[in-house]
């Protein structure tokens, strides 16, 4: 008899997911249910080139493979229930999907600031296409920009932002911008880089409320700073995607916990046969690091966790060579860029586990490679430039696997 998966989240793990299904082999029918009214597309670009320039659809869309031709797209329905003992999803519509294996790929949404006066109109986020084309309209020559978050969204944003002509403040609780991926050192450096086109930034101050009756025209900070804006960009983190789930025994404490074959985990610690995770929500043990499961917000990771999963949900479904492939290790390198102003950051590992942090090649101010120890053990590596050293030191990170 004919199988079915389904797979919700018609984002980026959805997509590579489904790919690795049909590439292991498994031939019955697919379907993916996403909120958005968007076939599946690219995000980093939404912060980055494709923000500097006019944003559509066609400019970051994913290509459709041959081998997903045949997948069953349902796009604009947000899934809001799931049965894991009848294996059923229910859409807002009242429809409902029968599975034999699910996908939960439903990603994450950005947090946004609690303020009293918060109804005003200007604000903005940055996760989805629609939020870039928004954005985008409003960030005109001159336009007084802030940006709530100084992360990778945030900072790049900033970056964005004033190579459109805006005025732009960054404002942040950290002490320095991208501290936690960078290290003081690093981030001190970026943000002198920031500073130099003319970035200004407002430190270890939150946002306490906005200003303006209808159209927003300040931001207050908390130290009692009002910077006059048009515009508010919050990129000061997200939410999971969860709530679906809500009505599981599944451990959704943050994300969805999965074992090493990312097939979820309940709050009493059983693997859910048939039932797996992958990208943003995936919260998994890497033993390249140690045994402590985390989600990883990297662009890479939809990818490799949907390579995992498509050979994985087709072997219990077919019934071959399941638990050979559930007790292979599962090792994925995560790796990251940033792209702001000209400067081309990137990293591999998890140098936010660092007890240490060391300049390994170059200087500070100009290209450089900073590694990242714990417990004197290399767990990243962060560079501007110098690919070919950041090239050798992600094989030793990779170690033996
Ligand atoms: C602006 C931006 C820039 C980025 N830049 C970089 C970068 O430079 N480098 C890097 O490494 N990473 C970057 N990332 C991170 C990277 O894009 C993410 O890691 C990746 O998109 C995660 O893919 P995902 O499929 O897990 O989740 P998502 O892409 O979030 O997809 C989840 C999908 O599920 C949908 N959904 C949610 N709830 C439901 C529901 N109940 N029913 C149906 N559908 C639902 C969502 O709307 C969404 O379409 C960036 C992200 C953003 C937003």
């Amino acid at each position: 008899m004919s199988k079915s998966v389904v797979i919700v989240g018609a984002s980026m793990g959805g997509l590579r997911t489904a790919e690795a299904l049909r590439n292991a082999g498994f031939t019955d029918n697919i379907a993916v249910i996403g909120d958005e009214s968007h076939a599946p597309y690219n995000r980093p670009p939404l912060s980055k080139e494709v923000l500097a320039k006019e944003v559509t659809h066609e400019a970051v869309a994913f290509k459709q493979r041959q081998q997903t031709a045949d997948v069953v797209w349902k796009f604009g329905s947000p899934v809001v229930d799931a049965n894991l003992d009848a294996k059923t999803v229910t859409t807002d519509d009242g429809e409902t999907f029968s599975y034999d294996g699910l996908v939960i790929a439903s990603g994450l949404r950005p947090r946004r600031l609690d303020v009293p006066n918060g109804n005003v109109t200007g604000r903005h986020t940055v996760r989805s296409l629609d939020d870039a084309i928004g954005l985008r309209a409003a960030l005109v020559p001159g336009a007084r920009v802030v940006v709530a978050g100084a992360g990778f969204i945030g900072c790049e944003v900033a970056a964005t932002a004033r190579g459109l002509g805006c005025e732009v403040t960054a404002v942040a609780i950290d002490e320095y911008p991208m501290v936690r991926p960078l290290g003081p050192t690093f981030a001190a450096d970026l943000q002198a880089r920031h500073e130099t086109h003319g970035v200004q930034f407002r430190l270890r101050r939150g946002i306490a409320d906005l200003e303006g009756d209808g159209a927003l025209t300040g931001v207050l900070l908390d130290d009692g700073e009002l910077l006059p804006a048009d515009v508010l960009v919050e990129a000061i983190s997200s939410h999971c995607n969860t709530e679906w789930l809500n009505n599981t025994n599944l451990d959704l404490s943050n994300g969805v916990l999965a074992d090493r074959a990312l097939r979820a985990v309940t709050v009493d610690g059983n693997s859910v046969d048939g039932v797996h995770v992958v990208g943003d929500l995936a919260r998994f043990a890497n033993p390249l690091f140690d045994d402590v499961a985390r989600r990883i917000e990297h662009w890479n990771i939809p990818t490799e966790t949907g390579k995992r999963v498509g050979p994985v949900l087709n072997a219990y479904l077919s019934g071959e060579g399941y638990d050979e492939l559930v007790a292979q290790p599962f090792t994925p390198m995560p790796s990251f860029w940033s792209d702001q102003y000209d400067l081309k950051i990137q990293g591999f590992g998890m140098p936010a586990l660092a007890d240490e942090i060391a300049i390994i090649e170059g200087s500070i101010g100009g290209e450089l490679v900073m590694g990242y120890y714990r417990g004197g053990k290399l767990v990243g590596v962060v560079g501007i430039g110098l690919t070919s050293t950041l090239m050798k030191l992600r094989k030793e990170l990779m170690g033996d696997a």
